[in-house]
């Protein structure tokens, strides 16, 4: 069936999924550039790329959804190719194949080199950290660790991506020394764990190691941490946090519940009274840090007693930004072989109690904020408003400040000074100074 009036073989990629899997769509495009492809981010191309996401049900059923969509345009002659790689690849091929048997091919999320020869591209090992970014000009993912090597009981991560894979810390000088060439100002540090970066090639934890050769890279304004883990966090990286001001005051550390029951089914190694004196730690260490962190509600077992428990450690603990999932019963995690004993419409509703009670805290925390001055980086404009960030906001999860487009002009990716001068729940007003 001829194809319509698209433009012969354009390669366009569809990322679903988490920051990691951004980075992974932008390593294939940059390789795909460097073999003389045309390649584009989701936007109309005759050949399509999904790179999908396998961690929790919603998500999967989003990449499978996409796979229909575009079957269906290569059905109706919209699209000649679809390939699909990622996590939901990588942990579900043999069903995918028996399922939905006309996408052209599969592959596992450590199959770039086969991807790209399948889109007639070849693999070039030299193109270290080149890739098309797919963010804002102004900020850019470097993934610095691939795969896990804990033993959480409730994900698939290890399954999907394998053991922990730290990248040597002078290839990732290099691929952020490329990306501030570029004008990105601000680079956010990802991995499954970031705090056992260098454990596997540097036999020790060496994120600080890497935080004091990052913050020599010239252009680069801002460095922020997502993904640390509770057990042996390297307080080392607190003592750099605070000489160098280049690193935002500012930790995303996943804490899933504060339950010493449930914390010891998930296998998470720690406990109620270790977690609480380590955020206390870094309160200390650094006195206004902002923390981030993800809470997982109706785990297996999880009583009514365990969830006042959280909530009300969450209201004495009050974290800056906190984000809440339902607990996702994964084939082949350790957690599988327990009972998934409580209800949807009770996770849901536990999980609603407890972003009600973060909206509170947040915006008790915003109200503070009124009258103080802070730098922000300029995101967009979005309607009568410039919206940017503070080094406490990262990008699409956390609080944007608002600054009236009638009053000023600012450019995107530009650092400006903000005096804020009213807050609401998630979102803050200001005014440049
Ligand atoms: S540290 Fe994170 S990625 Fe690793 S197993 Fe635990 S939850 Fe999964």
């Amino acid at each position: 069936m001829r194809t319509k009036s698209l433009k012969k073989n354009k390669i366009n990629v569809v990322t679903l999924g988490c920051s990691k899997n951004v980075y992974d769509s932008e390593i294939l495009m940059g390789q795909l550039k460097a073999s003389g492809k045309a390649v584009v981010h989701e936007e109309e191309g005759n050949i399509v790329v999904i790179n999908t996401c396998g961690f929790i049900n919603n998500a999967k059923e989003e990449s499978i959804n996409t796979i229909l969509e575009f079957m269906q345009k290569k059905e109706e002659g919209e699209v000649d190719k679809v390939f699909v790689t990622g996590c939901l690849s990588e942990r579900y091929k043999p069903e995918l194949l028996k399922e939905i048997p006309n996408v052209d091919q599969y592959f596992g999320t450590t199959e770039l080199p086969a991807l790209l020869k399948a889109l007639g591209a070849d693999y070039k090992h030299e193109l270290i950290g080149e890739r098309l970014t797919t963010t804002p000009k102004n900020y850019a993912y470097l993934k610095i660790a691939e795969g896990c090597d804990r033993p959480c009981s409730f994900c698939a991560i290890p399954i999907m991506r394998g053991k922990h894979k730290s990248t040597p810390i002078n290839e990732l000088v290099i691929e952020a020394e490329k990306l501030a060439a570029k004008g990105v100002k601000e680079l956010i540090l990802i991995a499954q764990d970031l705090t056992y970066y260098g454990l596997d090639i540097y036999k020790k934890r060496n994120l600080a190691e890497l935080l004091e050769a990052l913050v020599k890279v010239e252009g680069i304004e801002w460095i922020r941490l997502h993904y640390a883990f509770p057990t042996g966090f390297p307080m080392d990286v607190l003592e750099v946090m605070n000489r160098e001001p280049k690193i935002c005051n500012y930790l995303d550390i996943p804490l899933q519940h504060i339950s010493d029951d449930i914390l010891k089914s998930m296998r998470r190694g720690t406990t109620k009274e270790k977690t609480t004196q380590l955020i206390n730690d870094f309160r200390a260490a650094v006195p206004n840090i902002t923390l981030r962190t993800t809470l997982i509600m109706g785990y297996p077992g999880e009583t009514e007693a365990d969830f006042q428990l959280l909530k009300s450690w969450v209201k004495a603990m009050r974290f800056e930004r906190l984000g809440c999932f339902t607990y996702s019963h994964e084939e082949n995690t350790h957690a599988y072989n327990l009972e998934d004993d409580v209800p949807e419409e009770v996770k849901q509703q536990r999980a609603n109690a407890i972003m009600e009670l973060q909206s509170q805290i947040s915006w008790e925390l915003n109200q503070a904020k009124i009258g103080q001055t802070f730098k922000v980086v300029i995101d967009r404009k979005e309607g009568n408003y410039f919206v940017g960030r503070t080094e406490f906001d990262s990008p699409d999860v956390d609080n944007e400040v608002l600054i009236d487009a009638s009053k000023t002009y600012l450019k995107t990716g530009e650092f400006t000074t903000v005096k804020i001068i009213d807050a609401a729940d998630f979102d803050l007003f200001g005014e440049v100074v």
